[in-house]
């Protein structure tokens, strides 16, 4: 094959969601398994469109998500630019004037019927004056005369067909095409046209984009033909439809990169879960990291049919990645989401307190939900206190663990699990009896995460400290025969 080129082509008008960051996932892998080049660019010619500040945002979205591009802006050099389809106009009216010369367009003085109607395509050959056959003298007249002209491609009265690496060979008569306009009278260059001069001067090899663009492609396939160029290879990926099975939109709220990063759901997920729409890489796995995603990827394995995007899916393949990651890691990743106003955990205490939780984390940014098993809210904590109270077994137990873990050198969790054992089995208490005054006093509940790994990320000293209050309230509270005391300060924070 010959040098694998792509490209992801958004218009400045917003940032990445689903549905077009699916689409630079599907190029970027497709190109990276073969070693290819993925081209940005950006087709900001809408200029009314076009929204301040939304290129640098989308190239941040990029970023994030690792999708990294090997031409186009923010990136040096690169030959085959401008990259930017605003800075392209001398290419476009340069293609123009060659599909000119060789007849293949023709000056039309029809006028404008704005954009709706042009692409429904004109239904007939030529164009609604019949512009397409008039005499050059005509024509020489009128546009001397200064008569405003767009430029129109002459659809050649016979088939089109295209071959869809999704959906096989697509024909469509030439009438249904009609004579559709490549420039307007100002100049500037349709859609259709702009694309097809671009992959061409970018030597795209595989224009990989959403199934919302199959009507497009017919009419681009007749360019690259008119221009005497090699047609790239076409996959159009499945539409993308939301929980309630309806199209996706940034209008209707479809999710975005900043969603993710606001949830915490790790880019690799992301990348995973969004290549999971519409292709599989053919075996029973879902949860591939971002070289087995790029080993796996194959056109060929694209399906047609529509595909749902579904939250609670993309939360459990984030949830699968954030297990497979090492404990540094998590806690690396994690340490920007936590709230130190309700946990003062320094960044090396980050690491065991994430231990005891992490099966239950599956976006970084539930962090702080449950760290509250280790560090109570207040009022969880004084209930538990309360409970604490009415059993007259706890005194003993808490002061047999107490003295237990004083005596443990490694503050490690299979340890700490094993003296809670063996301060068990002195006190003469085991199970419920033995665990539910030990949780109690440290989280205020009767459950919760190991306890081993409950006490590792606690630290000694918290620990420590809450086996006394809980001693001294209990101490306390059967001297006055009531509620505990000395329990009310702020237990979780300390
Ligand atoms: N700018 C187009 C879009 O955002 C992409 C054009 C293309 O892929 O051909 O949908």
């Amino acid at each position: 094959m010959t040098q694998v080129r792509t490209r992801f082509a958004p218009s400045p008008t917003g940032r990445l969601h689903v549905g077009n960051l699916r689409v630079a996932v599907f190029n970027h892998l497709f190109t990276r398994r073969h070693g290819g080049e993925f081209i940005l660019r950006v087709e900001d010619t809408d200029v009314e469109r076009n929204v301040e500040g939304s290129l640098e945002g989308i190239m941040e979205d990029l970023r994030w998500a690792g999708l990294d591009w090997d031409e186009g802006p923010g990136i040096e050099g690169g030959d085959r630019g401008p990259y930017r389809q605003s800075e392209r106009g001398a290419l476009y009216l340069e293609a123009a004037r060659r599909l000119e010369e060789q007849g293949r367009v023709y000056r039309c003085f029809c006028p404008d019927e704005g954009p709706e109607r042009e692409r429904d395509g004109a239904a007939q050959l030529g164009c609604p004056g019949g512009c397409r056959w008039l005499s050059d003298e005509e024509r020489t007249r009128r546009l001397k005369a200064g008569e405003p002209a767009v430029l129109r491609f002459a659809t050649p009265d016979e088939p089109v067909s295209f071959r869809d690496e999704v959906r096989g060979v697509i024909a469509m008569s030439a009438k249904d095409l009609g004579d559709f306009v490549i420039l307007r009278a100002d100049g500037r260059p349709t859609y259709n046209f702009a694309v097809v001069v671009d992959d061409v001067g970018m030597e795209i090899t595989h224009v990989i984009r959403g199934a919302g663009h199959l009507s497009n492609t017919p009419k681009q396939v007749l360019l690259f033909d008119a221009l005497g160029v090699e047609r790239p290879v076409f996959a159009h990926l499945p539409t993308v439809l939301g929980p309630d099975r309806k199209k996706l939109s940034k209008r209707r709220g479809a999710p975005g990169v900043a969603d993710f990063r606001r949830q915490g759901i790790p880019a690799d997920a992301v990348v995973n879960y969004l290549s999971l729409l519409g292709w599989s890489p053919g075996d029973d796995r879902e949860i591939l990291s971002r070289d087995e995603l790029v080993a796996a990827m194959d056109l060929g394995r694209i399906g047609a049919s529509n595909t749902i995007f579904d939250p609670e899916k993309l939360h459990w393949v984030s949830s699968q990645h954030i297990a497979g990651l090492s404990l540094r890691a998590l806690a690396e990743a994690v340490i920007p989401y936590l709230d130190r106003s309700r946990f003062p955990l320094d960044d090396e205490e980050v690491a065991p307190a994430l231990d005891a939780i992490r099966t239950r984390i599956g976006a970084f940014g539930e962090v702080n939900e449950h760290l509250e098993l280790l560090f109570p809210p207040k009022e969880r904590f004084e209930a538990g206190q309360a409970e604490l109270a009415s059993d007259p077994g706890a005194p003993g137990v808490l002061e047999a663990v107490r003295a237990a873990l004083t005596a443990v050198e490694s503050w490690e969790a299979e340890t700490l699990a094993g003296a809670v054992r063996s301060a068990g089995k002195e006190a003469g208490a085991r199970g419920k009896s033995l665990f539910h005054p030990v949780r109690l006093a440290l989280t205020g509940d009767r459950q919760g995460p190991e306890l081993g790994k409950v006490l590792a990320g606690l630290g000694r000293d918290r620990v420590l400290r809450r086996l006394d209050r809980s001693l001294e309230a209990l101490a306390g509270g059967v001297e006055e025969g009531g509620h505990s005391t000395g329990v009310s300060q702020d237990p979780s924070g300390s």
